[in-house]
């Protein structure tokens, strides 16, 4: 038979390492005894041991046993050979495909061709597999109880907090804030960053550990997605950008504010993928009264004077933007100055993002619970995957419908205004798209012919929804 030596090199705590000669020998050794012919040794070293590198050696050993090179493994213990369950998973499935025979220097003789070899990998296996399950589980207890016990995982101060990660700092709270606000009136991240830097905050995260102290560096659009994107704004734990739960900090925005970030920020497509980028109020927003195709901007016949044009194949109208916008801009104004414009704040068909917020925490208490109920036997791995899909899948509806809730955040200082011309005229073009967006669709019909007058019939303007 044809075997393939596996040897790694570990950091052993215990201080009883292996040498990898010694593994080497003993490995070789053992395929001497039994007449097996050695046809290739991979090595791996992993003394610094991040979990995260990739084991090359191992790799290969598997491409070999697919490629049926040989049919022994040999290797010094259980723990040289596997570094992750999930290696060891594919490990077992591919010995067991492959009919192949484990041999351990120090540990038992697996042959995958033998009933008992089968009954001993598959349960090896399947504890693997319902370790990996129970692993994430276990984090977030332990990341839990660093949390109760006051303990703040990682060293970097984070923007908003001071270095104890808890007390709040006043003006970068209310800078992320107005960030949040920014980000979901479409504007885009790289404005937030030329704004937050013009105000004098800096990424100037220090590190607490000594010798490592942060350069304050300007914002740029990618750290102030981060910012944005970190749930702890919202007063929530993450682990693993997954949401634990409530955290010991006080949030500095809702929930539903910053799912609705999360979402836009993802997914900046969901709602309209031209926000962030075109200029005209409604470039790519409205549609053409005769085809339907999105209308587009663009420079007119004459110098600069921009004209909306259909896109269609048929280019069913060029006609002067601006008093269409200005148009639009007022239709706005009076929706939003109406006495019951407060009712699109709080839409009924919208649920209160206060309860939603309680639901989704009680929702993730009870998952964490479950973990706690498999391991002391109340519940079987079946009842418990089941359980998990169950209140998983209802913790993703609700918090979709958080996102959605918190889209209404754009309108907020709107609404609340007093003169809500002057705050509409004060926003930015992204910032009053997203406003239209959310209000409102558009319909632009061609200006009939020899009119010089904007004729208010030829833009339709109807609700959303
Ligand atoms: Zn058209």
């Amino acid at each position: 038979m044809k075997a393939l030596v596996y040897l790694r090199i570990s950091q052993d705590r215990t201080g009883e390492r292996a040498g990898v000669d010694r593994q080497r020998d003993d490995c070789l050794k053992r395929a001497k005894e039994r007449g097996w012919e050695v046809v290739g040794i991979e090595t791996d070293n992993d003394i610094s041991a991040s979990g995260k590198r990739r084991r090359p050696g191992f790799e290969a050993m598997l491409k070999a046993i697919e490629a049926g090179k040989a049919q022994v493994i040999i290797a010094w213990d259980l723990t040289r050979l596997q570094r992750s369950r999930r290696d060891e998973v594919r490990l077992y499935e591919l010995c067991q495909k492959h009919n192949m025979r484990l041999a351990l220097i120090n540990g038992a003789e697996l042959d995958f061709q033998s009933a008992a070899g089968r009954f001993v990998a598959d349960s090896l296996g399947s504890v693997a597999r319902l370790e990996i399950e129970l692993k994430s589980d276990r984090q977030i207890r332990a990341s839990r109880q660093a949390a109760a016990a006051g303990k703040r995982v990682g060293g970097r101060r984070p923007f908003g907090y001071d270095a104890d990660g808890v007390t709040v700092r006043p003006a970068e709270a209310a800078a992320i804030k107005a960030g949040y606000e920014m980000a979901l009136a479409g504007v885009p991240l790289a404005e937030i960053a030329r704004r937050w830097n013009a105000d004098g905050f800096t990424t100037g995260q220090t590190r607490r550990k000594e010798g490592h102290e942060g350069q304050p560096s300007p914002w740029q659009a990618y750290s102030v997605r981060m910012v944005l994107l970190n749930p702890r704004n919202a007063g929530l734990r993450s682990y693993k950008g997954e949401v634990m739960g409530k955290a010991e900090w006080a949030g500095i925005v809702p929930e539903s504010t910053w799912r609705a970030a999360d979402a836009t920020l993802k997914h900046p497509d969901r709602r309209s993928g031209t926000v962030s980028t075109a200029r005209r109020l409604l470039s790519g927003l409205a549609r053409c009264g005769v085809c339907g195709s999105t209308v587009h901007a663009g420079g007119a016949a004459r110098a600069g004077i921009v004209a909306y044009r259909c896109s269609g194949s048929m280019g069913h109208f060029s006609r002067m933007a601006e008093p269409v916008d200005e148009y639009v801009g007022k239709a706005v104004v009076a929706i939003l100055s109406r006495p019951d414009a407060a009712d699109l704040l709080t839409d009924g068909s919208l649920p209160d993002a206060e309860a939603m917020s309680m639901q989704a925490m009680s929702l993730r208490a009870r998952l964490d619970s479950l973990a706690v109920d498999f391991a002391d036997g109340a519940l079987t791995a079946s009842q418990l995957r089941t359980a998990t899909e169950r209140l998983r899948e209802k913790l993703a509806e609700v918090e979709a419908s958080m996102a959605d809730v918190g889209r209404v955040d754009k309108l907020g200082d709107l609404v609340a205004a007093e003169n809500v011309q002057q705050v509409w005229d004060a926003k930015s073009v992204p910032e009053k798209r997203a406003v239209i967006d959310l209000l409102m669709d558009v319909v632009i019909h061609p200006p009939g012919r020899g009119t010089r007058n904007f004729n208010p019939a030829t833009v339709e303007i109807a609700p959303k929804k």
